[in-house]
């Protein structure tokens, strides 16, 4: 407790959340992100949010921290990076997205921050708060830019400058004042165009938003119908999510593999070879995926997803 001496309470949640494993963490007051209702709903509008009709409903929900703890204040955002070096390792395998390799990272994220909530109530035992990990009507991106972690990219994935992109964002929503952090006003795209020009089906429009309908990794995880043809041909070997667009960035030339044991890729799942991916048993997908993100994919729609790139493929 020795490091803790002398600090403010917002430091020593800081101390926490790293000593927690998180990678990163910021503070800001809650309040309506009124500057981003446009956009959200010029967005929906255009039709580029596809299958994902929810996200139209109730935009001024979205918005405001308030409706899902009504008596908040701050929210202590946090990053935690799921980086890996470790890859699948055979020729021609369907591929899933890193995000993906390890357990539910909602539950590891939500674990994390009810420690770091028990942590301010030992100091300040009226806290009362909620914690999010894309589990709720919360604008994680945008929250994440305001804690000062980072920027949107023009991919919409926000970079921060030390560990890149490659890190899942959770938020603590809590009724108490705190210091706060300075909102990450700059951006450090510059003239960089990359994953634009890379992304295998020009899903990236030009406003930092992404057109769901054209994006794989929506095709492959949110949408529960077959991947359209137009698409199947550009959608190289990707069977559940796509980091391409992060893979090219110039922010993560130099990421670092993560720290949590729980999203490492598994033996087993890092040596499958095209014939045991295409000949995929149920009781099999049940055994590799239980409590990760693929599991939500479910059994059938994710064996589509594997014949159309296998299929396809030489
Ligand atoms: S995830 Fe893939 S398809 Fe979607 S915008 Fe990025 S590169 Fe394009
Ligand atoms: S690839 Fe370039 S434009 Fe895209 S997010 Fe990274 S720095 Fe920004």
């Amino acid at each position: 407790m020795s490091d803790y001496k002398d600090k403010t309470i917002s430091e020593m949640i800081k101390l926490k959340a790293s000593e927690l494993g998180f990678d990163l963490c910021g503070i800001t007051p809650s309040r309506p992100l009124k500057e981003r209702e446009k956009i959200l709903s010029d967005w929906c509008s255009s039709g580029m949010n596809a299958g994902m009709s929810y996200l139209s409903r109730d935009i001024y929900k979205r918005l405001d921290p308030q409706f899902l703890v009504p008596d908040a204040k701050s929210l202590i955002v946090t990053g935690l990076s799921y980086y890996s070096d470790k890859m699948q390792t055979e020729p021609g395998v369907p591929v899933i997205s890193r995000y993906a390799y390890g357990s539910g990272y909602q539950d590891v994220i939500k674990k994390k921050l009810y420690k770091l909530l028990a942590f301010i109530k030992s100091i300040r035992p009226e806290t009362e708060g909620r914690p999010f990990s894309d589990s709720a009507p919360l604008l994680e991106k945008a929250w994440a830019c305001e804690a000062g972690l980072g920027w949107q990219g023009k991919h919409s994935i926000v970079i921060n400058k030390k560990i890149g992109s490659f890190f899942f964002i959770g938020a603590l929503v809590i009724n108490i004042e705190l210091d706060y952090n300075e909102p990450q006003k700059m951006e450090f795209c510059g003239n960089c165009r990359i994953c634009i020009e890379q992304c295998p089906t020009g899903a990236i429009n030009d406003d930092r938003t992404i057109d769901a309908r054209k994006c794989i990794a929506n095709l492959t995880i949110e949408d529960r119908g077959p991947i359209p043809e137009d698409i199947i041909p550009k959608i190289g070997r990707r069977i559940y999510g796509c980091d391409k667009c992060q893979e090219v960035c110039p922010w993560n030339r130099d990421a670092k593999s993560h720290k949590t044991p729980e999203f490492d890729l598994s033996d087993e799942l890092q040596k499958m070879s095209a014939h045991q991916w295409l000949n995929l048993t149920r009781e099999q997908f049940d055994r590799l995926f239980k409590d990760t993100p693929v599991e939500r994919r479910k059994y059938e729609p994710f064996m589509q997803n594997i014949s159309a790139v296998i299929k396809t493929k030489p």
